[in-house]
């Protein structure tokens, strides 16, 4: 695997108040890199980057990714994107905007400084996926005008303008599509299985199970999928993706639910409620390119994973703050 110097480098995080981008930030600081953060604070949190305000290899910045960004850094990772369902359907049109147009300004920003940029793509590529598990050479099976499409066809786009920008202009990129994870800092309130399931049990509620519970997911910690995005950006320019990062290990809802109610000691019951439309029925990774490209795989096994994330979420309830 042809690798980068790793002298100290300066890189943008958009989206680095957020769930995932906090945790890179995290990993970019402790591996001696500076990290200009950038975000909006949609669904981010000064919370999530608080402890890193005093470092002086970290700088935080309110900028929204839709104007243009001029800045001088050595390598960009673009995550600014809401990702749950529930925040990014809230306002669809800002949401296709932010990866669009935050993807056009990333780019040319990446392009004038001549350095490499990462986007977090998403399963969400896949859509309703047609084989089982995906692949990176799947197309997908997407609804271009359901109420999921402002987030599946904004990514999409973006990769479209990621190949571009490489194809004219020689760019450096590397296209991670990330499948659901799950870990401390996500938003409580997100809307998102694993927090809903982990907040009703902490506050002794009903799970609530859309549509049948027999739907799949595959849930990658945190942890893992930041060592993941730091790896492909440590690639050679031959490595440009489109890479899928994600935990293989397949879970329904219902076993989900149930893996929620052992790791909180709750005595929650399970109800049904509607499924969201277009709701995907299945979701698995292929990871093989990840595996010989990266040498990466996930470490972290979701009841093992779903501990500290409990405890993240005990935490904030004891206090008070949700
Ligand atoms: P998140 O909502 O916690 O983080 C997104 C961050 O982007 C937030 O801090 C938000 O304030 C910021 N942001 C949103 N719009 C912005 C704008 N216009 N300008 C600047 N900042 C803006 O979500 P996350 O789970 O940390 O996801 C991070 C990235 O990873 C997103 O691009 C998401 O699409 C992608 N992703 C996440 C998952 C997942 O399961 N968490 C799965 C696939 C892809
Ligand atoms: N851009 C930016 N920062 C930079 C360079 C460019 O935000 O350092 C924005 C720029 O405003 C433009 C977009 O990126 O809207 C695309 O830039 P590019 O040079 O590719 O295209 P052009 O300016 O020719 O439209
Ligand atoms: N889901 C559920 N109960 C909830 C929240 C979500 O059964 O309280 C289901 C949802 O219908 C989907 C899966 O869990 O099938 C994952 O949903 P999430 O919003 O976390 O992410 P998605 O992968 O759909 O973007």
């Amino acid at each position: 695997m042809p690798t980068r110097n790793h002298f100290r480098k300066t890189y943008l995080v958009t989206g680095g108040a957020g769930f995932i981008g906090s945790h890179l930030c995290d990993r970019l600081i402790a591996a001696g890199h500076g990290v200009l953060c950038v975000d909006n604070y949609l669904t981010g949190s000064r919370d999530n980057i608080a402890h890193l305000l005093g470092n002086p290899y970290f700088e935080a910045m309110r900028h929204d990714v839709t104007f243009p960004l001029f800045v001088e850094v050595d390598g960009i990772f673009n995550l600014a994107c809401p990702a749950s369902p529930v925040h990014y359907q809230r306002d669809p049109v800002q949401t296709t905007k932010t990866s669009v147009h935050g993807a056009i300004n990333m780019l040319g920003l990446a392009k004038r400084l001549n350095v490499p940029i990462l986007q977090a793509s998403t399963s969400e590529v896949y859509g309703d996926p047609e084989i089982h598990p995906q692949t990176e050479d799947y197309w997908g099976h997407v609804n271009p005008i359901g109420t999921r499409s402002c987030y599946d066809e904004g990514k999409r786009c973006a990769e479209t303008l990621f190949f571009d920008y490489h194809r004219e202009h020689n760019l450096e990129i590397k296209v991670a599509r990330i499948f659901n994870t799950y870990g401390p800092r996500m938003h409580p309130n997100d809307g998102r299985v694993v927090s809903n399931f982990i907040m009703q049990a902490l506050r002794g509620e009903d799970i609530t199970l859309y549509g049948d519970g027999e739907q799949t997911r595959s849930f990658c910690y945190v942890d893992d999928l930041v060592e993941g995005l730091i790896r492909l950006m440590d690639t050679g320019p031959a490595v440009t993706g489109p890479v899928n990062l994600g935990n293989p290990g397949e879970f329904t809802m219902r076993e989900l639910a149930h893996q929620a109610i052992m790791a909180t000691g709750a005595g929650s019951r399970m109800i049904h409620a509607p499924l969201p439309a277009d709701d995907p029925r299945q979701r698995q990774p292929d990871i093989t390119i990840a595996k010989d490209a990266l040498a990466w795989t996930p470490q972290v096994a979701l009841i093992d994973g779903l501990k500290p994330t409990v405890a993240y979420f005990r935490d904030l309830v004891e206090r008070g703050l949700s």
